[in-house]
């Protein structure tokens, strides 16, 4: 190899990195929770070979479009690389989903009576009891959504 042509490469620089702490969003500076490499696995829509195996931050700021963040390369998975509508980035939207194991959509939720909605609680803690959740794999947030059901009937007052 001709030395001219490492001459030629652009300077590497660090200047394009981050300024945030570690652990928060490259794009909005909240601090993300952590999800596992497997919960990333299942809903990127990019190629698997992007992704480290390491864990993972999960940005639940409802406008940053960044799903996903590494937080030692600053590696971002945004909204449109991930197979699944995030429920944090759409909560006004009535048909995404709330509950991802047992399918229940934000509109369930508020529409539904008091009753209604102790049953869509005791549907989702059923499962859970069951085994038959898969949160890690079926909810962006590698969780399970019962604090996010619990919040969507406080907000509903
Ligand atoms: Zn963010």
């Amino acid at each position: 190899m001709r030395k001219s042509c490492a001459g030629s490469l652009p300077a590497e620089t660090t200047s394009h990195e981050t300024h945030t702490q570690p652990g928060l969003c490259p794009a909005c500076g909240a601090m993300g929770v952590s999800v596992s490499i497997q919960t990333v696995q299942a809903m990127a829509a990019i190629s698997l070979r992007w992704l480290r195996p390491t864990s993972y931050q999960f940005c639940r700021t409802p406008h940053c479009p960044v799903v996903y963040y590494r937080v030692d390369d600053a590696q971002t998975l945004t909204v449109d690389q991930v197979r699944e509508r995030v429920y944090q980035k759409e909560t006004a939207q009535s048909d995404v989903f709330i509950c991802y194991c047992f399918r229940y959509r934000a509109s369930d939720l508020r529409q539904a009576t008091a009753a209604e909605y102790e049953a869509i609680i005791a549907d989702i803690r059923a499962g859970i009891a069951a085994g038959q959740c898969a949160c890690e794999l079926r909810n962006p947030q590698g969780s399970c959504c019962l604090g996010n059901v619990y919040r969507a009937l406080r907000d509903k007052g």
